[in-house]
């Protein structure tokens, strides 16, 4: 597997494979590998001919207050896991490279950033949307695979890819979880063991909703984010961030529960902040 830190070294790998007809996927990540990571490079390794795993723990999507300085790593450890999952190289460019002082230009939506997690991270989905658009510029993958723990993210991402008609096509691959349902995350390595509990009222409460859905048990989601919000207040620690029933599409809020919705939060559990989210599917 080449490590590889340059940007010009990046490309011109690409270019030689792209020109002996060889196809790449790309998986982009901010390292601290956990099992999450590795179902993406695994559905990159099966559909194309080589992966490309990027590292790079990205300034730009970092709020003033966030935990960019203290984020999780563990490079060598990282660099070990790609390959052994069989990735043909992992990208690890460094910040000044990325990012030189002359930098002026961004990526911005104008409506998905708006809900969810944008309206407490403002400047997160431009940050996401810039390095992805450079990402998929210096890499040039066919193929680009993203987590479904990351919705918005992913949602963002095909959007964009669509709108700057980029000849990529976009994987979303479902949430890994450890074997209580804590969606895994490289944060949850943040928290306490007795933040632990806390922590599993959210995937605890998206199962909470799903019964209640089936069972039609609730009237509406006005009510479904209530009784959701009154079990994980009721955990240690929790404060949280939002709980939205939206739509999938254009996350914007619904309020009837007929359609298919996805249920999607963020809490934080004492400083660490938790997201995760579930599609409820509507037979139409
Ligand atoms: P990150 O390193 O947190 O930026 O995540 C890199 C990629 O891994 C993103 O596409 C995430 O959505 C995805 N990812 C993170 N956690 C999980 C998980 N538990 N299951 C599946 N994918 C995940």
């Amino acid at each position: 597997m080449n490590v590889i830190t340059h940007i010009r070294d990046m490309q011109q790998w690409s270019e030689t494979l792209r020109q002996s007809g060889k196809t790449i996927s790309v998986v982009p990540t901010m390292g601290f590998f956990h099992d999450g990571h590795l179902s993406l490079m695994k559905k990159g390794m099966e559909v194309c001919d080589h992966l490309v795993v990027t590292l790079f723990v990205n300034p730009t999507q970092f709020g003033p207050t966030e935990d960019l300085s203290s984020y999780p790593a563990n490079v060598e450890r990282d660099i070990d896991l790609a390959r052994k999952q069989g990735a043909s190289a992992i990208f690890i460019p460094n910040k000044e490279e990325m990012y030189p002082e002359t930098f002026q230009t961004y990526v911005e939506l104008t409506d998905l950033p708006h809900h969810l997690c944008g309206i407490s991270r403002p400047v997160h989905f431009r940050g996401v949307a810039t390095v992805v658009t450079k990402l998929f510029n210096i890499i040039r993958p066919h193929t680009a695979i993203f987590g479904s723990k990351d919705f918005q993210q992913l949602q963002i991402i095909r959007r964009m890819t669509e709108d700057l008609n980029y000849d990529i096509k976009i994987i979303g691959c479902p949430i890994v979880r450890e074997i209580d349902g804590l969606a895994m995350s490289s944060r949850n390595a943040y928290l306490k063991p007795e933040q632990r509990t806390s922590a599993l009222s959210l995937s605890k409460a998206l199962n909470l909703a799903e019964e209640k859905i089936a069972q039609a048990t609730v009237p509406d989601a006005a009510t479904l984010k209530r009784e959701m919000k009154q079990f994980i207040e009721s955990h240690d620690e929790t404060q949280i961030d939002y709980i939205s029933v939206c739509n999938p599409e254009t996350l914007e809020e619904v309020n009837g529960l007929e359609s298919t919705v996805l249920i999607a939060l963020a809490v934080k559990v004492g400083k660490t902040r938790l997201i995760d989210n579930c599609v409820i599917a509507q037979e139409q």
